[in-house]
């Protein structure tokens, strides 16, 4: 009886497994299971059999049955998987949390200054990271020979035909001269972009960052202009009122020009370790615009006056957020990005 059940096994299995459709399943089904099927007639045969023969042949029958039944109930669920009837959802399974992105440090604080300048009517100007030596510097009131030239550690373009020779901007100045070939005043711009120095990375220093210029250009605008503009984005920005402080200092693009501090958000002028017991963030350069940069730009500089600024957004977000190295903004590490 044993190799009978093992004969019929195995032919069971061998044919289950050329199965292609349900319909072929179906008459396998009834093959073997049916009412005149092989496995039984093995059943319908046991009463037939002597007791002893019954209780050693019997549970090896039903087994086989079993077995038989699980396997087309499993062929015929494969191949409905197989045809995309079923998926596999089980609605009882609590549902996995969608995890949203969010922005950046850097993304949020250029999204509140933009909004900032757009509402004291600034327009929002971009510009192109590969820059002419032309616009980078020389329109900018920086020849060659000048010493300034040396500040901007600059990344060169390999080019076969150097003209003009390109590199990637050092800041985004260029975009003054480029709004003012095209613009006619009075008008007001920030310029918020990428700006590349070849130089060594520190805590305070990265070979990629982002500056925010800004430039405002009338026939009567002054530094006053600008102490209140400043002021009043300073105030919205970290929501206080605060301080700022001009030093005078030098630029090639302006005159005069001006390092401006400002009061610190954290001591409010008391000192701490932030503003390194000063009292004062060194913040921006800023100053009237030179008037060889309007004259670079078609501008009769006795007619038109205006004041340019420039800073680090890294700056501002590692103040605003209190981050003690401009590496972490790039850095790709977890644990930094979403603690905002
Ligand atoms: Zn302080």
């Amino acid at each position: 009886m044993g190799t009978k059940v093992q004969e019929i096994k195995n032919k069971f299995l061998k044919a289950i497994e050329g199965i292609k459709d349900a319909k072929s399943l179906e008459d396998l089904r009834i093959q073997y299971l049916g009412r005149k099927g092989e496995i039984t007639n093995l059943l319908k045969h046991l009463k037939d059999m002597s007791l002893e023969e019954r209780r050693h042949a019997g549970p090896m029958i039903q087994r086989l049955k079993i077995e038989t039944e699980e396997l087309l109930n499993k062929k015929l669920s494969d191949l409905a998987k197989s045809r995309g009837d079923i998926s596999e959802i089980d609605i009882t399974i609590p549902g996995k949390k969608i995890t949203v992105g969010h922005y950046h440090p850097l993304s949020i604080v250029e999204k509140d200054i933009r909004r900032i300048f757009k509402a004291m009517n600034f327009s929002i100007v971009d510009g192109p990271e590969i820059e002419t030596e032309y616009y980078n510097f020389d329109a900018l009131n920086i020849p060659k020979s000048h010493p300034a030239r040396d500040m901007w550690d600059t990344f060169w373009l390999k080019q076969s035909v150097p003209d003009p020779r390109l590199l990637l901007r050092t800041h985004t100045s260029p975009v003054q001269i480029r709004y003012m070939e095209t613009h006619e005043p009075p008008f007001q711009i920030i310029v918020p972009g990428k700006t590349f120095r070849f130089e060594a990375t520190d805590a305070s220093h990265e070979i990629v960052f982002h500056q925010v210029e800004g430039l405002m250009v009338g026939k009567d605008v002054s530094l006053a202009n600008f102490k209140f503009v400043i002021q009043e984005f300073f105030k919205r920005l970290f929501g206080k009122n605060l301080e700022v402080r001009f030093r005078p200092s030098y630029f090639p693009f302006v005159e005069p020009g001006l390092e401006v501090d400002l009061q610190c958000v954290k001591c409010g002028g008391k000192g701490c370790n932030i503003c390194g017991n000063s009292g004062w963030l060194e913040i921006m350069g800023a100053g009237m615009v030179h008037p060889k940069v309007f004259e670079a730009a078609h501008y009769n500089p006795r007619e038109w006056q205006g004041f340019a600024f420039g800073f680090g957004l890294e700056r501002i977000a590692m103040i605003k957020y209190n981050i003690p190295d401009i590496r972490l903004f790039n850095s790709g590490d977890l644990r930094f990005i979403n603690q905002f």
